[in-house]
């Protein structure tokens, strides 16, 4: 088959958009979107400080890679990466490995804060232990507390995530099996609130397999591999389901993306902003007196 642009040869078919394109037309094309994205959402703006949860996943890394690429020269916009290190033995030592390389090899700052020096417990620690939640329970809340306060404490005014398209649309679908409405509509960052930093997510319209495809195409060092961690039984079947409706279906991911943005708004009315205090333990912005995070790691004493 060839390009729909130039009738070189094609690599990639987008179903959704009935389109074949060669490599330096599906880079381009990718990187128009995340452009529009960012455009359309406000994701980045004259004077900030962007900060990238980087895990050294492909995700991560292409998200560092396309924002220094689009927007790296711009001496109004800083862009520095922040890795989390969970200590999750025989996973997280190769992510940082690559996370280290491609930070060195753009010439970003690379910050790394763990868990052990934050929580004083390594995530395989916490999990030896034993709770009444799972890993990735513990693991979520915690890395997203100590993205936050590790990006305020770096003067950074946005946390960008590497969360792709197939990412969005099944938490989605998730928050919609659940009935968990508010959480859903809280996917789309309303304002900013005292001590929490914006997060924006610009892969949000770039399929996975297109990310993935980015990244082998631009030989970005990257980790492919996964969690030992990583299962979530409903995530998995959502995926299932999303990827066998895509088949006869072309665009139906972007298409539960597109109805979130169009209920987002006018549901925000039913689930107002909670205004958010400051924990009395860590400091940390939280809706109630003590943080989640205080409370998961049992530091009410
Ligand atoms: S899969 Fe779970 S435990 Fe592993 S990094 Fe992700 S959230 Fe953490
Ligand atoms: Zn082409
Ligand atoms: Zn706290």
């Amino acid at each position: 088959m060839k390009c729909r642009k130039c009738h070189k040869k094609a690599i990639h078919f987008q179903p959704y958009s009935g389109a074949h394109l060669c490599a330096p037309h599906l880079i381009e094309d990718i990187e128009r979107k995340v452009k529009h994205t960012i455009r359309k959402h406000r994701m980045i703006e004259k004077g900030d400080t962007i900060a990238v949860a980087l895990s050294g996943g492909k995700d991560s890394t292409v998200l560092l890679y396309l924002l220094h690429k689009l927007f790296g020269e711009r001496p109004d916009i800083n862009i520095i990466a922040i890795t989390i290190d969970e200590g999750i033995a025989g996973y997280r030592p190769n992510t940082l490995r690559h996370a280290k390389e491609i930070t060195s090899k753009l010439g970003i700052e690379h910050i790394i804060a763990s868990f052990k020096d934050e929580y004083g417990s390594t995530l395989d620690q916490i999990v030896a232990k034993g709770g009444e939640k799972g890993p990735c329970s513990y693991c979520g809340a915690l890395r997203k507390h100590l993205l936050n306060k590790t990006a305020r404490e770096n003067g950074a005014t946005r946390l960008a995530v590497g969360h792709n398209l197939d990412d969005e649309a099944q938490t989605v679908l998730m928050n919609l099996l659940r009935g968990d409405v508010e959480r859903m509509v809280r996917m789309v960052p309303a304002c900013a609130q005292p001590g929490l930093i914006l997060r924006s997510k610009p892969l949000r319209d770039i399929p996975e397999r297109e990310v993935a495809l980015y990244a082998i195409l631009e030989d970005l060092p990257v980790d492919f591999s996964e969690c030992p961690y990583a299962y979530s039984a409903i995530r998995g079947e959502v995926r299932d389901m999303l990827n066998d409706f895509e088949v006869p279906h072309p665009g139906t991911k972007y298409a539960v993306l597109r109805s979130l943005d169009k209920m987002a708004e006018p549901l925000r009315h039913n689930f107002p902003q909670q205004s958010l205090n400051t924990c009395s333990i860590c400091g940390e912005p939280t809706a109630s007196d003590i943080c989640q995070v205080c409370r998961l790691i049992g530091r009410e004493g």
